[in-house]
């Protein structure tokens, strides 16, 4: 028998506090669907790590900009159901939009400065929007813990403090990037990219792996690191890099010289998509490949 679909939010409370009830510890992977192996192995951690798994599949129309890609977002709810059962979920938990914000709704969470820097900069109201969906639903879901990935790292860094400072009581783990055989970090989003921009994408994280290496042979100058990435990255014509950032992992300030552990973040569109991905980079150490192998 397949999982089930939960669309009504007091459904899914009435859910939650039943397993609650029995004494089961909860864990939760928010999403907007069209599943990849990044989301599936977050399901897994959460399968391992709780005794009951919540998935979310909802398209957050407050985190897209005007001119953002909020319509033509992928989605196949059929496949996405059979995939988050076979990777371990419980349930899958699918409110709609006039749910999340009925008429009169007015409420906007921000997490001051991470949502203004990197990413923020370029999409205005986004992560107050992230913030806000993800609040809502951790209150209808009530988790134990919550599954997020670091290929989105202001976000995880930016919901995790929300949950700290809204004493929330739900523990945030981040599960690491997934990627494609060529380094490309696995995302929805690559489904708008034509054959020719596909093999171009392939570029961003040879271009963050050239700036590990660099750190790890021992550059501190953070202006130098980002001239590695851009200047890797324009050797594709079809990648256009809207920002390559420098910054601490926790406080996500902007570094000017490396000493301690770092976060390399960019953005790039390739074709009309923007693609982010990051890297963390350790002074004097090789960075490891996927699969954890030097290289
Ligand atoms: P999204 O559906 O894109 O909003 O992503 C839902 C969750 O999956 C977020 O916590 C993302 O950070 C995470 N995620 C997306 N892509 C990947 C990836 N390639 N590897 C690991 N986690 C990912």
């Amino acid at each position: 028998m397949a999982i089930d679909i939960l669309q009504h939010l007091d459904e899914m409370t009435r859910w939650s506090e039943e397993e609650r009830r029995r004494g089961h510890t909860l864990g939760f992977v928010p999403t907007m669907g069209y599943f990849h192996e990044g989301h599936l192995s977050l399901i897994r951690l959460a399968r391992e790590a709780c005794e009951r798994v919540v998935v979310s599949i909802f398209v957050n129309p407050t985190q897209f900009g005007p001119r953002e890609d909020f319509d033509r977002y992928p989605r196949d709810l059929g496949r996405d159901r059979r995939l988050a059962e076979e990777a371990g979920a419980d349930l899958v938990f699918v409110p709609t939009v006039d749910a999340m914000y009925p008429e009169g709704f007015r409420t906007l969470v921000s997490v001051r400065r991470f949502s203004e820097v990197l990413c923020g900069a370029q999409r205005p109201g986004h992560f107050d929007g992230v913030a806000t969906v993800v609040l809502k639903l951790v209150n209808l879901v009530r988790p134990d813990v919550m599954f997020l990935g670091e290929k989105d790292y202001q976000q995880a860094v930016l919901l995790r403090r929300m949950m700290t400072d809204l004493n929330t009581g739900v523990k945030v783990l981040l599960g690491p990037t997934v990627r494609e055989a060529d380094g490309l970090a696995m995302s929805s989003r690559n489904a708008y990219l034509s054959g020719a921009e596909r093999d171009a994408a392939g570029i961003l994280y040879r271009a963050l792996r050239a700036a590990a290496k660099l750190v790890a042979s021992g550059e501190t100058r953070a202006h130098a690191v980002v001239a590695e990435v851009r200047g890797v990255i324009r050797e594709a014509a079809l990648a256009q890099v809207e920002y390559v950032s420098v910054v601490d992992p926790e406080t996500l300030e902007e570094v000017a010289a490396l000493h301690e552990p770092v976060v390399v973040a960019l953005a790039a569109r390739v074709g009309n998509s923007r693609l982010i991905d990051n890297i963390i980079c350790v002074p004097g150490r090789t960075p490891r490949a996927p699969g954890g192998q030097e290289r």
